[in-house]
């Protein structure tokens, strides 16, 4: 997205630069769509402030003279300038740090030209999903991932609220044979994801059995598509602890025995009401997982192994 934005910038003593300020805010300019924004600060060695006025969209220059008037600042002189158009997108992009969790590295399109060589390199930009790899519940998900790679071998897969696709491209890259369903109650999520994939050279599918990833818009586990994929050897569910919570018995059904669960998106303080909510499943409420957990920050993820009987 680009904006247009003008900037009037000029020298005073620090109680005129307050007096414009105090004008502008009760100024008529205030109420426009995009208010201007004033700052000033202090010059080494000089008692004038530089005081500059950040104007979005063409600015009406009377106006601009009529307050400076106000703030007696009439007879000083001003430039008033375009400032170069920016893409705020990615200029913020770009303050994204590549991520490094275990055996992965995720990184924004700003740092393609310098990737490691001995990681797994997954190419996420910022954009409208969740899912940089920035957040604690995405890196402890993708430690989790990192720690069973050499151990389990899942066939087929879950990534429940999938946002980027960043937990499904990561399984993908560890289980190349692997089946995975990819699901997200946001359908902007969805198409994200189906980007992501693409850029990432990820194979989408849209049946079972292509060794693909399919990525559909589902609220729950309710679509046809889960009994298709399921039962699964292994679930990624990075989403909050409520839903977690509500989701209990019906996830832990469609895992198969054996099978591993990676939870996320609780705090620290959640942990024992969503392990509770899974050990009060199985045939007797009392399901014996074999547990594991990743915590980074106030987040955690879990690791539950389904037993066998
Ligand atoms: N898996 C990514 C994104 C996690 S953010 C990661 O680990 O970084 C959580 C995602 O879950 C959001 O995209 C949200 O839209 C989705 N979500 C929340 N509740 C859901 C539900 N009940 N069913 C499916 N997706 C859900």
């Amino acid at each position: 997205m680009t904006v247009d934005t003008w900037c009037l910038t000029l020298e005073a003593p620090l109680e005129k630069a307050q007096a414009l300020e105090t004008i502008l805010e009760t100024s008529i300019l205030m109420e426009s769509e995009y208010p201007p924004t004033l700052s000033y600060f202090e010059q080494p060695g000089d008692a004038n402030w530089k005081i500059e006025l950040f104007v979005t969209g063409t600015p009406d220059e009377n106006m601009l003279k009529a307050l400076l008037r106000d703030a007696a600042l009439k007879s000083v002189p001003y430039s008033l300038e375009k400032l170069e158009d920016r893409d705020w997108v990615s200029e913020s992009q770009k303050l994204l740090k590549p991520v490094e969790a275990g055996r992965f590295y995720i990184y924004g399109s700003h740092d393609a030209d310098s990737l490691p060589q001995d990681t797994i390199n997954i190419l996420i930009d910022a954009g409208q999903a969740f899912g940089t790899g920035q957040h604690e519940t995405t890196w402890a998900c993708l430690h989790t991932l990192d720690t069973i790679a050499d151990t389990v071998k899942p066939k087929t897969i879950l990534d429940l609220g999938t946002g980027t696709g960043v937990l499904a491209i990561a399984a993908k890259n560890l289980w190349p044979d692997s089946d995975i369903l990819a699901t997200d109650i946001d359908p902007i999520a969805i198409d994200v994801t189906v980007q992501n994939m693409d850029v990432n050279d990820v194979k989408i599918s849209d049946k079972f059995g292509d060794k693909g990833i399919r990525c559909v818009t589902a609220e729950g586990l309710g679509h046809s598509s889960f009994t298709e994929y399921g039962p699964f050897d292994l679930i990624t569910a990075n989403i909050l602890a409520g839903p977690l919570i509500d989701l209990a018995p019906a996830l832990t059904a469609i895992l198969r025995p054996g099978g591993t669960l990676i939870l996320s998106g609780l705090l620290l303080t959640q942990e024992k009401e969503v392990l509770d909510a899974y050990r009060h499943q199985g045939p007797d409420n009392t399901l014996n997982w074999e547990m594991g957990r990743v915590e980074k920050g106030e987040w955690l993820a879990l690791k539950l192994i389904k037993p066998l009987v």
